[in-house]
């Protein structure tokens, strides 16, 4: 049984205040939510706070990205150690808005990866692939490639810590979700990949979280896929009641 995740990703909303209230108002609608781990990613600004505000609660931290030394000259960068440091336990890697928006490639990725589980922390991975690459039927080669890139050098051991969220970049933000048919079979082609590499166990016990558009009225659906281990929420993890719906989704 892979435990299922619900990650809400703030990107770059929400003040401080607003972030804080957030996360007192989540922790009783969440206290006695033991069937998933409960995630929430705000912008760096508000990860102190938000730690603190969620300290004794079941709701873990996230930050959106890092750096992938401990320390040096890298203006504006923020690395894992300063992570653990405000409390996180969590750090989204390779999200498409950091690909698009600052050239993050895969080799990037994998080095703060690395990083990221030096420093303890827990890592979700995103892949997936454009409008372009889907309609060229492209898909798993780009899974492929990112998968390998983006892994490299790992030991299974080290993969076995990490979460996986399969993004397809034409679904995030845009309304439009993968089906939860398109979704499974992505995963289950990700989960394959996983096992060539780092063994079948390995493959299987690793929890595969779907992002795109996931709202309250389509989270049962995708959820009631085996493959699909659980969600990474951009847009609907930002109001308290569609996040408490997605979180509550309709369980088998
Ligand atoms: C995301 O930010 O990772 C995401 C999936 O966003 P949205 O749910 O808004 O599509």
């Amino acid at each position: 049984m892979r435990r299922p995740v619900i990650a809400g990703n703030w990107k770059m909303y929400k003040t401080i205040a607003e972030a804080v209230e957030f996360v007192k108002r989540l922790r009783p609608l969440v206290a006695k939510s033991d069937h998933c781990d409960v995630v929430v990613a705000p912008p760096f600004t508000a990860l102190a706070a938000v730690a603190e505000a969620a300290r004794g609660s079941n709701i873990a931290v996230s930050a959106q990205d890092c750096h992938w030394d401990k320390e040096g000259a890298h203006t504006g960068d923020v690395s894992p150690q300063m992570l653990v440091d405000v409390g996180c336990s969590h750090v989204i890697i390779g999200h498409s808005e950091r690909r698009h928006d600052h050239g993050e490639t895969d080799e990037r990725a994998n080095r703060k990866l690395n990083a990221a589980l030096a420093a303890g922390l827990v890592p979700i991975v995103c892949l997936g692939e454009t409008l372009a690459e889907r309609e060229a039927g492209k898909t798993r080669d780009v899974l492929r490639r990112q998968s390998h890139g983006g892994f490299a050098a790992l030991t299974p051991t080290e993969f076995s810590r990490i979460i996986m969220a399969y993004e397809p970049v034409w679904a995030i933000g845009t309304g439009r979700t993968a089906t939860a048919k398109m979704a499974a079979e992505s995963h289950g082609y990700l989960r394959e990949l996983v096992a060539e590499q780092f063994g079948h166990g390995v493959g299987s016990g690793l929890r595969i979280l779907y992002g795109g558009s996931v709202k309250p009225d389509n989270a049962g659906g995708l959820m009631a896929e085996e493959e699909i281990d659980g969600a990474l929420v951009g847009g609907a993890s930002l109001k308290l009641d569609s996040f408490a719906a997605i979180l509550n989704y309709p369980r088998r």
